[in-house]
């Protein structure tokens, strides 16, 4: 039974049916290593892996648990694409920087499932394809655009119109969309415990309750001493990967993101009837608008869905009050289903919509700002500051650095933030009203 208030982590789906929770310490010694990483999340342990496989002595350090922020909660759609379409994506970061980062989307999904197998992951992994669905006319245009924008870079995009999107959702709600064949969904929490055990085993170390307090310059050596208040670490070089739960241990960083909140409900087991009209191949959903909704089955037959968040940790049932007739419009078949589980987590919104690497110093990495889209970017971006700090080549290093913009008046983000869902709400009302 769902307790109020509701906690964004352990009342989520993903808590009762993850593989068990690596085990680890809280730092509680002072220690020296080459690499220290803030954050035990997606990205955090995909660039620690990298590392400790290429001979680089890694210590992580973590303020609750492993998979606790945002990669432990998520809806697990491992998706491909940034806010921005791939043409846009060029204008924006120029040709040169921008042909890598092309290539790595393309290469995203499949990567991740990739890795899944080659290090015998247990966390749920199906590669059952991606469809986005258009409510009006003009989304849909946007989606064939991007498709033909993909093609051009090596990604098949199949267009859907009305009657086959119809069958491959199960719901009337969409007029055409897109199939994006190598995507899929991953148990989040499960990915991320998996992740955590393979850097254990590759020879990192994992501090769980080991909030970093403090970030200094060594007095008189290059590098850092990471303090967490109880122990320290000290190293040659920092990577801060800590996306939605950024606080202010890096001076001016916080002000970069937004901490924007996702819900997701899930349903009772569905009876193998409606498992076969809804979502009969276990395909993802996203519906493509201001206020996107998404979906996905779980392994047992469960359907979760998920959209925007009020701007707090904490939840209670009427927040998901809206979301459960989201979900019904879309499937009315779901109409006096059980809700079994109800949670949410925080993301990170950039001012220009994009994730960035940021190197305020050669020894410091800060990379994060998926704005709803880190399962796969964030995995990508782990390995992208591995090779980074690898020095490999662009292909592997293939994220530009950017300095990312602040977020003025950045104290009255919550006010801001959902001001803006309100009108992108009212927005996607009017547009649709108009289609
Ligand atoms: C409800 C929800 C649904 C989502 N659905 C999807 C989806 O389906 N597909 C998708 O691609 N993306 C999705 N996202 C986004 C995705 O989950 C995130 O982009 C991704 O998990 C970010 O991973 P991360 O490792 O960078 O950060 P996180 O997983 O958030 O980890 C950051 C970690 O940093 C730690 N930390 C913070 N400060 C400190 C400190 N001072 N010291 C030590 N540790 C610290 C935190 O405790 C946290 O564990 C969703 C997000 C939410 C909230």
């Amino acid at each position: 039974m769902t307790q109020f208030p509701i906690d964004g982590f352990q009342s989520a789906l993903w808590f009762d049916t993850a593989v068990t929770a690596p085990s680890t310490e809280p730092l509680n010694e002072d220690i020296t290593t080459d690499v220290v990483i803030i954050g035990a999340g997606i990205t955090g342990l995909n660039a620690a892996i990298e590392l400790a496989q290429n001979a680089t002595n890694v210590v992580v350090l973590e303020a609750g648990v492993v998979g606790g922020g945002a990669s432990g909660r998520n809806g697990g759609q491992v998706n491909v694409g940034l806010n921005l379409s791939p043409d846009a994506l060029v204008a924006h970061y120029g040709q040169a920087a921008a042909e890598p980062l092309l290539a790595a989307l393309v290469r995203t999904p499949q990567t991740v499932f990739d890795r899944i197998k080659q290090f015998d992951m247990v966390c749920d992994a199906e590669q059952t394809g991606w469809i986005q669905g258009a409510v009006t006319p003009k989304r849909l245009a946007e989606q064939q655009r991007q498709a033909e924008e993909f093609a051009r870079i090596g990604l098949q995009i199949e267009e859907l119109d009305r009657a086959t999107i119809a069958r491959k959702t199960g719901s009337g709600n969409y007029i055409g969309g897109s199939f994006i064949k190598p995507c899929g969904s991953i148990q989040p929490l499960s990915y991320t415990r998996e992740l955590a055990r393979v850097a254990l085993d590759a020879g990192v170390k994992i501090y769980s309750h080991s909030a970093v307090q403090t970030l200094k310059r060594r007095a008189e050596h290059a590098g850092w001493i990471v303090s967490t208040g109880v122990g320290q670490v000290c190293a040659e070089q920092v990577l801060v990967c800590t996306n939605g739960y950024t606080d202010s241990t890096v001076s001016g960083l916080r002000q970069k993101v937004v901490p924007a909140r996702s819900i997701q409900v899930a349903t009772e087991p569905l009876p193998a009837g409606l498992q076969e009209r809804i979502l009969p191949h276990r395909s993802t959903l996203v519906e493509k608008r201001r206020m996107v909704l998404y979906g996905r089955y779980d392994r047992d037959g469960r359907l979760t869905m998920g959209d925007h968040g009020p701007m707090r940790d904490q939840f209670c049932l009427d927040d998901f009050t809206d979301l459960k007739n989201r979900a019904i419009d879309v499937f009315p078949e779901l109409e006096g289903v059980r809700w079994d589980y109800h949670w949410g987590g925080r993301l990170a919104i950039t001012k220009d919509r994009l994730p960035f690497l940021f190197a305020p110093t050669a020894d410091l990495l800060i990379g994060m700002g998926y704005n709803g889209r880190g399962v796969g970017m964030g995995s990508m971006m782990g390995l992208a500051m591995a090779s980074r700090l690898l020095q490999r080549d662009v292909e592997h290093a293939f994220m530009p650095v950017t300095t990312p913009d602040e977020f003025v008046l950045h104290a009255f983000h919550e006010i801001g933030a959902t001001m803006i869902i309100r009108w992108d709400m009212l927005m996607d009302r009017l547009e649709e009203s108009r289609a």
